[in-house]
């Protein structure tokens, strides 16, 4: 995406911001509260416009498409907060993730429980009674059952035990390496976001300030204590 400026009325939250996550990588946005992180991802899938800049997705212009469109151009997004259906079971929140692409898989749902076997074990329970990490692979399941080129994920690690979001990031990063899904990863948690990202890009007030090589943005000492808390 190149140039991207997004504003809410007033208040302009990305000012030409201009980033590329590459095929079969992790690319970690980072920043503290308020950088734009959460913007910069519903800018790319449309469910905030932007004022000016474009996004391409495997080459195609998408950021004057419908957010409802995305899904089948191969773009899934899995927001902040670990949103399930609680009343439904586990089985039936994933098959949800699949209609978006018209009709549910087999093979495609046993993907999915064969990456996270703690799904597979309680397919039958409803999700209320899930924990927090089995809610973050219960949505990070359901998003992969529209069969995404691209899959953005805001805040995964929010709120989890550190010995789950190791768990959830090793998995992400087995999954691109296999099967070579591109990831925008937008995390406060900078540490654990660089230590599978490939790439990392640094947000402050709307604007990148660093762009860089996960290990060159880890080793930066001034960085770190300037932008990444850590
Ligand atoms: P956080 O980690 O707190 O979610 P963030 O990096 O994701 O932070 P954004 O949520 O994208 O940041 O917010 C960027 C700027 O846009 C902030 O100044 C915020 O107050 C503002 N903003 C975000 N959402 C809205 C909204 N719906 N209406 C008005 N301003 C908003």
């Amino acid at each position: 995406m190149k140039d991207l400026s997004t504003s809410y009325g007033p208040v302009r939250a990305l000012h030409g911001v201009s980033l590329s996550a590459e095929r079969g990588r992790i690319t970690a946005v980072l920043g503290a509260n308020g950088a734009g992180k959460t913007t910069l991802l519903r800018t790319i899938s449309g469910l905030v416009r932007s004022q000016s800049g474009t996004i391409e997705l495997d080459g195609t212009r998408v950021d004057r498409l419908a957010a409802e469109r995305m899904p089948a151009l191969g773009l899934a997004q899995v927001p902040e907060g670990r949103g399930v259906i609680t009343e439904l079971t586990v089985d039936e929140n994933l098959r949800l993730g699949g209609l978006v692409r018209g009709r549910v898989r087999a093979a495609e749902l046993e993907r999915v429980y064969d990456l996270f076997p703690a799904l597979a074990d309680r397919r039958a329970a409803v999700a209320h009674v899930l924990s927090g990490g089995e809610r973050q692979m219960l949505v990070i399941g359901r998003a992969l059952m529209s069969r995404p080129r691209m899959l953005l994920l805001d805040e995964p690690s929010l709120g989890l035990a550190p010995r789950i979001v190791t768990q959830i990031f090793d998995l992400l990063r087995s999954l691109v390496e296999r099967d070579g899904l591109s990831v925008l990863l937008v995390e406060q948690n900078a540490r654990s976001a660089l230590s599978i990202a490939h790439h990392g890009v640094v947000l402050n007030l709307g604007r990148v300030v660093a762009s860089a090589d996960a290990s060159v943005l880890a080793d930066d000492d001034q960085l770190r204590h300037a932008y990444l808390g850590f």
